[in-house]
């Protein structure tokens, strides 16, 4: 009788080890998924995304008006404030119904240069900056 309340404890014990050990390795694998899954949003989202200058929430790069603090905002395509200001003026300018090469002469008249290398602008720099942030 004895020998029989031991294999039955033992048994117990044995398949409580068993399915925690089981849990423990569903459980990992679950923690690596959703770390693989956020480092991937995080990239995702860092591209796309800035902090708003007035209370820190991540807003879209394009947003003009901070949809936590509803305060206004001038959007940010790039880091360097200069050439992010070029880069809103184009952006604004096309969706005025300006052409390219109204926007390019516009700039030129202005002693505006593209800050790349400092040169005049024409159609096909402002259709650039067109086709890689205005999207
Ligand atoms: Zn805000």
């Amino acid at each position: 009788m004895l020998y029989f309340i031991m294999f039955v404890i033992l048994f117990f014990v044995v398949i409580g080890i068993a399915s925690s050990s089981r849990k423990q390795t569903s459980f990992l694998e679950n923690q690596q998924t959703v770390m693989n899954e956020q480092k991937r949003q995080a990239a995702l989202t860092a591209a796309s995304r800035r902090e708003c200058p007035r209370c820190s929430e991540s807003i879209s790069r394009k947003a003009i008006v901070c949809h936590y603090c509803k305060s206004d905002v001038e959007p940010k395509y790039v880091d360097d404030p200069t050439a992010n200001k070029q880069i809103v003026e184009i952006i604004t300018l096309h969706k005025t119904g300006m052409e390219k090469s109204e926007i390019s002469q516009k700039l030129n008249e202005k002693g505006d240069k593209f800050l790349a290398d400092g040169s005049d602008w024409c159609e096909e720099k402002v259709g650039n900056i067109l086709n890689t942030f205005n999207t």
